[in-house]
């Protein structure tokens, strides 16, 4: 019997890890992943390109296709867990419990017809309402993320980077799910246009109360709008906490060299600092800690020893400087 859902939490996570078969074995894209979110919870995450954030993403979506699946690990939504249910059972979930707002809009929206074809249609898998309804409520949506609904009549291409985005997030809102999911879903537009599109976001959190998973290698974008951030690298969770800790004092090197690496509005200036290197190929990650190649602070045993996550305050870091049991007593206990 599994174990029961925590009662606060809207979704948890356990031990989700996802893999890709290559002509050469399988590969590592995301291993053991464990999360609790809360409702009306927003959690960020962060990491460079190809450190399986999306992945994971759409690991917690059931919306990986092959070569990727998911290979252990449930994920639990509302008392279901969504990895054993059937793709009808999921469907039923999909929209009207939790969506999902893709990276690019001009990729998820047809561009062939206008807004209000494309929301009808959304509606009419999932509901059956009537022709006033599906009219009244895409208005409705459209109004709420600041469009005027006149743009139901609008084709993808009529509308500007921002509108598309913002049309997505209104098609996501259309049953007021529970949770929504974004991928870099503002990446494609500019800073400007980002923050005006984060500060939408929020507010309709607070007015609606769904929770977010937001998924971006920007970390300066979550910085003032998230509750907590998770911090992945090479397929890991390697810091999770509250966002202000792991701005204010972060635990790990890897998330220490993100915020190095970006710069920041207020106070003094700095010279900004990369991660030397590159993330490993998870096809042959390092041994022992994964990130051990680009840390500045590695020790000998960072080589050989894959840290766990390890308590550090409020939040969590997968680095062997937090290991509560120091080497030399596992080798007194061992021997
Ligand atoms: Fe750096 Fe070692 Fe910590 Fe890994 S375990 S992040 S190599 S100090």
């Amino acid at each position: 019997m599994p174990e029961p859902m925590d009662p606060g939490a809207l979704l948890e996570v356990r031990g989700l890890r996802v893999e890709y078969a290559t002509s050469s074995g399988s590969v590592s894209a995301v291993a053991d992943v464990d999360l609790k979110l809360a409702k009306g919870e927003f959690l960020g995450v962060v990491g460079e390109s190809g450190c399986g954030k999306s992945t994971m993403l759409f690991g917690i979506a059931q919306l990986l296709n092959p070569p990727a699946s998911v290979t252990a690990g449930e994920v639990w939504f509302k008392g279901e867990n969504l990895v054993a249910l059937t793709a009808k059972s999921l469907n039923a979930l999909r929209w009207r419990d939790f969506s999902v707002v893709m990276q690019s809009a001009m990729n998820a929206l047809n561009p062939v017809h206008t807004i209000g074809y494309q929301f009808r249609d959304a509606i009419k898998a999932h509901a059956k309402w009537s022709d006033t309804q599906i009219r009244v409520r895409s208005a409705e949506v459209l109004q709420l993320v600041g469009i005027d609904p006149v743009h139901l009549k609008s084709y993808p291409h009529q509308l500007s980077g921002g509108m598309r985005q913002r049309a997505m997030i209104a098609m996501a809102l259309l049953f007021t799910p529970d949770l929504i999911v974004m991928d870099e879903p503002t990446s494609a537009l500019d800073v400007v246009a980002q923050r005006s599109l984060m500060a939408q976001i929020k507010e309709l959190q607070r007015q609606l109360g769904f929770a977010v998973i937001f998924v971006t290698h920007d970390m300066s974008l979550v910085s003032h709008f998230s509750d907590r951030l998770m911090v992945m690298y090479a397929g890991q969770v390697v810091e999770l906490g509250s966002t202000r800790a792991v701005f204010d004092d972060p635990a790990h090197p890897y998330s220490k060299g993100l915020l190095d690496a970006f710069p920041s509005i207020r106070g003094e200036k700095k010279r900004l600092t990369g991660i030397p290197g590159a993330p490993p190929n998870l096809a042959k990650p390092p041994s022992g800690c994964r990130f051990h190649p680009r840390c500045p602070v590695a020790m000998d045993r960072c080589r050989q020893d894959e840290p766990e996550l390890y308590p550090v305050g409020m939040a969590q870091a997968r680095c062997l400087l937090h290991d509560p049991a120091p080497a030399a007593v596992k080798v007194e206990v061992e021997s």
